[in-house]
């Protein structure tokens, strides 16, 4: 409780999956959240639940992918809540899946257009208010695909890649200002973009097996697994990092 008390912190695709469990936990540790996302009703309904449990929260819609959405309802929340210390570059899609040979410009361009250029606007636009805070904390969602790859998704691959490497760009040249740039990198977590790929490969519960079998610890993780790393991140107990790659991932990428 209350490990980021007196925090605000904005949460980008937070209306599901990891976003919405990264931003119920820091709700429960005293930050008073903004869930911005394109699902409007799923959004406002995370709000509700929140707020019903005497919780601080707020929605927007936004779409990452268009800069001056990014840049209206960062002031915004900045207006609302009175300042911004943490940012979670969560928002992502998985694309198509396709080998490189098929895949069309527009296929292409659709992802990196919310995964790398959605992160790239949400720095650019945040950094004012945590310089105005005296300093904060980014937290932009790569993945194991950022650190290896596998012979499918070739966009969604190259976009978790380039956001490894904006990290650590970011974490050195805003270092001196006291705000930490620091990427998470999950293994296989059971969200709803991981329900759409399995269903996607046919045989569902033959995928399921297959997915738990990557993960040494035996089994997929859970959106609070992230949510935690999250909140670590976020927090003062993390005073110490920047730069750094946090890998939760089952034991995905030791073998
Ligand atoms: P998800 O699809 O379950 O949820 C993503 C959320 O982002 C949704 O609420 C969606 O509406 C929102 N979103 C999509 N496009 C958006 C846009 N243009 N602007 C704003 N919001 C948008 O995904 P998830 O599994 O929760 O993944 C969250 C992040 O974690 C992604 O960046 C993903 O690449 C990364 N990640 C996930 C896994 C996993 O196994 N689930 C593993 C590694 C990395």
């Amino acid at each position: 409780m209350n490990r980021l008390k007196g925090k605000v912190a904005v949460i980008t695709g937070g209306a599901l999956g990891l976003g919405r469990a990264t931003a119920i936990r820091m709700a429960e540790e005293g930050a008073a959240v903004a869930i911005t996302d394109v699902l409007t009703k799923e959004a406002n309904d995370l709000v509700d639940e929140l707020l019903a449990r005497d919780l601080q929260a707020c929605s927007w819609v936004l779409d990452v992918s268009r800069e001056d959405e990014v840049k209206r309802v960062l002031a915004e929340v900045a207006k609302r809540f009175g300042r911004i210390d943490i940012l979670v570059n969560n928002a992502g899609v998985s694309g198509a899946n396709k080998p490189t040979d098929q895949l069309t410009e527009a296929e292409w361009d659709h992802v990196q257009a919310i995964n790398v250029k959605g992160v790239f606007f949400g720095v650019k636009h945040v950094i004012p208010h945590l310089r105005r805070a005296g300093g904060g904390s980014i937290i932009n969602l790569s993945s194991i695909y950022g650190l290896v790859s596998a012979p499918d998704v070739p966009p969604y691959h190259a976009s978790k890649g380039a956001v490894r490497m904006m990290t650590k760009t970011d974490a050195l040249l805003y270092a001196k200002e006291k705000i930490r740039v620091n990427s998470i990198h999950p293994g296989f977590i059971l969200t709803p973009m991981v329900e759409g790929f399995v269903r996607e490969l046919g045989d569902e519960a033959a995928n399921r097996v297959a997915i738990d079998a990557l993960h040494p610890l035996g089994h997929i993780g859970e959106p609070d697994d992230i949510a935690w790393g999250c909140v670590y991140l976020a927090s003062d107990e993390a005073k110490f990092v920047t730069g750094a790659e946090l890998v939760i991932d089952g034991g995905y990428t030791a073998r």
